[in-house]
């Protein structure tokens, strides 16, 4: 015998400032959302959840990869202690991880990459990545790498794999993890998703899909994550 509450896997969510939008995305897709607050024990939340959305939020320390802060850079150490824990778990494990933003940066240096710290002054672009008017505002397209798995979840044929994407990130991934690849990338060449070549569901987007929710342009998205939540429980 089955019964909804069974039929949801449940999704954990790394606690961050705009939390709403992530907890409706998943609930959407099916999932049932926990929030994992930084004083958890890793061990033992990764025991009670199907996978992990990593959320966006403030820098990852680049002490984290062998370099010291740019002066535009913010930590939370807390958080970072938490997060690494619970992703180098959710690694080794092969549980489907969802990583956006702050949260894809920090999956592609917990898996051995590293990041440019700050755009603005670190990389050439005409493009502005920090645009901060309206959640959903779209900000600048990305190219989806053919043949990825996130090519096959949210390329819509009638847009020849590009999408229309928010930006709010002044840091991107630099040097691509081992064992990850190149999903999207800016017209400026900023890498905006990666993914793990060898895992079930491994993907981290530069952008920020929650916001969607409303107007479903990434629902796709949430909803293979949540079905690899299933297929990972079951
Ligand atoms: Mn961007």
């Amino acid at each position: 015998m089955t019964n909804m509450a069974q039929a949801r896997p449940r999704v954990g969510i790394t606690r961050c400032s705009r939390l709403g939008d992530y907890v409706e995305s998943i609930k959407k897709a099916g999932g049932s959302p926990i929030v994992l607050d930084y004083d958890a024990d890793p061990g033992r939340v990764i025991d009670a959840i199907d996978g992990l959305v990593l959320t966006g939020g403030v820098d990852v320390d680049p002490s984290r990869y062998g370099e010291s802060p740019h002066p535009a850079t913010e930590i939370d150490d807390a958080r970072d202690a938490f997060e690494f824990g619970i992703a180098e778990r959710a690694l080794a494990r092969d549980l489907p991880v969802l990583a956006i933003c702050r949260g894809m940066q920090l999956l592609n240096v917990a898996a051995g990459g590293d990041l440019v710290q700050d755009i603005p002054s670190q990389f050439s672009t005409p493009l502005d990545h920090t645009v901060d008017s309206s959640p959903d505002a779209v900000a600048h397209k990305v190219r989806i790498e053919r043949g990825s798995l996130l090519a096959r979840i949210v390329t819509n044929p009638a847009h020849l794999e590009t999408c229309g994407v928010n930006s709010r990130h002044h840091q991107s991934v630099r040097r691509v993890a081992p064992g990850f690849s190149v999903s999207a990338t800016s017209p400026d060449g900023v890498i905006e998703g990666i993914e793990s070549r060898d895992a079930s569901f491994c993907v981290g987007v530069q952008w920020h899909p929650e916001n969607f929710h409303r107007t479903g342009e990434f629902d796709s998205l949430f909803e293979s994550f949540v079905d690899a939540c299933k297929r990972d429980r079951d």
